[in-house]
């Protein structure tokens, strides 16, 4: 017993991530040419507080699991920038969470938000704790034991979690309810709550659609084609995987790929969306290897089987890629094999999920690169849709929200794409978005004050 104990608390203290420091100096990099032309940004100490979060909350979960077993885990918000409003985010609900982990998604996320034009700040939370395998009455049991601390540093005006990774509607619905419960108050502090109280049509399509909205523009300025007849490839199949490839869909393209965390299904025909949802849509997680019980023509690749630093995502021809699962699964080896195999653009649906030298790799033989915290923006986006509808009390239909919706990707591109004109980067979307983000997070900062 106090092996298990020790063994989980170097766990969750010893961990040594380095995605923090990652997105850090990526964005670092890329800000020299706006920094060192305004004096402001040294005088202000800008860059120094901009790496720093505003705080870092830890509170611990204790919950009751269905065979009366206590359990614990740790639980965790940061708030790391309110210059421009609220902080927001989204909560992450998988093993791997870490406060490293935490850190470099609340940091993205300041940028993001910056990018969207809308007025919230950047924050990001979650916990260790693993959905998979419980019941509804433990997923239930943890998400009002999760509330019972998180609901003292959130507010409308204050912070407004949403989902992530292993925190979807569901899990919304819980920790709204108990944080109702416990302050008798009905307003928006969180986002993506199921539509029948509070939530906003299109949120759970947001992030998905967002990134084809912003990759369609992305393809019409720059090379002039379109996404009809393009074969795309596919990573995840979670909520932002499942609904980028609708849309793509919708589109007229031809998504040959998907994965999950055992392994990768390749169908030459195009992934049958019907058979992806019936596995992965709505909280379930079946195995992707069923997809081939129902399409026996389709190939199931096993993580395991694939060769070591490369994902079978990424090893079919093909016109775009959008890596969709999670950070650094995209690698060297992967871009190598994609521009071998003729890719013209990689769209990043997930947050930083492509390693820095397979982003060199792509920007110097000429592939388009968007990153996440452009393309993805759709999901916080509408996020804020919920914000302004909960706070008025309306309710927008679908049409309006997804208007307003294409409306800001294509704006985020245009504005990546001029910005990094400006600054002598032409066609570098990461240096783009870099600095039209911090342009905006920089100046509310000055004019706030330290
Ligand atoms: P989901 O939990 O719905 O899906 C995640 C998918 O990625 C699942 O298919 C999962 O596999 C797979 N996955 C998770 N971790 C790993 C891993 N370590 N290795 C391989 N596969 C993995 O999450 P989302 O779709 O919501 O999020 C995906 C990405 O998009 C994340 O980077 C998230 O931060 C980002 N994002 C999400 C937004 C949203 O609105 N949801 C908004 C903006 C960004 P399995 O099914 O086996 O668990």
């Amino acid at each position: 017993m106090v092996d298990k104990i020790l063994a989980n608390l170097e766990k969750s203290n010893c961990a040594i991530d380095n995605t923090f420091l990652q997105a850090v100096s990526e964005v670092l990099h890329s800000l020299e040419p706006i920094v060192n032309g305004d004096s402001r940004y040294e005088t202000y100490a800008i860059l120094e507080r901009l790496v720093t979060p505003d705080r870092i909350i830890q509170f611990k979960v204790q919950w009751v699991d269905d065979q009366n077993r206590v359990q614990i885990n740790n639980g965790y918000r940061i708030q790391f920038n309110n210059s421009l409003g609220p902080y927001k985010g989204g909560l992450r609900f998988h093993p791997s969470v870490s406060i490293g982990v935490l850190k470099f998604l609340a940091f993205e996320q300041i940028f993001k938000n910056s990018l969207t034009g809308l007025p919230i700040g950047g924050a990001k939370g979650g916990s260790d704790f693993d959905p998979k395998g419980k019941s509804d009455f433990e997923i239930m049991k943890f998400c009002r034991a999760f509330m019972r601390e998180l609901h003292l540093y959130i507010g409308a005006r204050i912070d407004v979690p949403a989902g992530d990774i292993g925190v979807g509607a569901r899990e919304i619905g819980f920790l709204y309810g108990e944080y109702k419960r416990i302050t008798r108050s009905y307003d928006g502090v969180l986002s993506g709550k199921p539509y029948a109280f509070g939530g906003s049509l299109l949120r759970p399509q947001a992030t998905g659609y967002g990134v084809v909205y912003f990759a369609a523009e992305l393809l019409k300025e720059e090379l002039h084609e379109s996404l009809e007849g393009k074969s795309c490839a596919v990573s995840g199949a979670g909520n932002v995987a499942i609904h980028t490839i609708e849309k793509l869909e919708h589109f007229g393209a031809k998504v040959i790929t998907c994965s999950d965390s055992e392994g990768t299904i390749y169908d030459s025909r195009g992934i049958d969306l019907k058979v992806l949802k019936e596995l992965k849509g709505d909280e379930r997680h079946a195995s992707l290897i069923h997809y081939i019980d129902a399409i026996p023509s389709a190939v199931y690749i096993k993580k395991e089987d694939y060769p070591q630093g490369g994902h079978a995502a990424w090893s079919y021809p093909c016109f775009a890629a959008f890596p969709c699962a999670t950070q650094n699964e995209l690698s060297l080896i992967d871009a190598q094999t994609l521009i071998g195999n003729g890719v013209r653009a990689v769209i990043e649906g997930a947050n930083m999920p492509t390693t820095p030298e397979a982003i060199d790799l792509f920007q110097s033989e000429g592939v388009l690169f968007a990153p996440g915290k452009a393309a993805n923006a759709g999901g916080v986006a509408v996020s804020e849709f919920e914000m302004s509808q909960n706070a008025s009390m309306e309710k927008w239909d679908f049409n309006k929200v997804d208007r307003k919706l294409s409306e800001i990707m294509r704006h985020i591109y245009k504005r990546i794409a001029l910005t990094a004109k400006e600054y002598g980067r032409e066609r570098n979307f990461v240096d783009g978005a870099n600095i039209a983000a911090f342009k905006r997070v920089a100046e509310a900062m000055i004019l706030e004050g330290v």
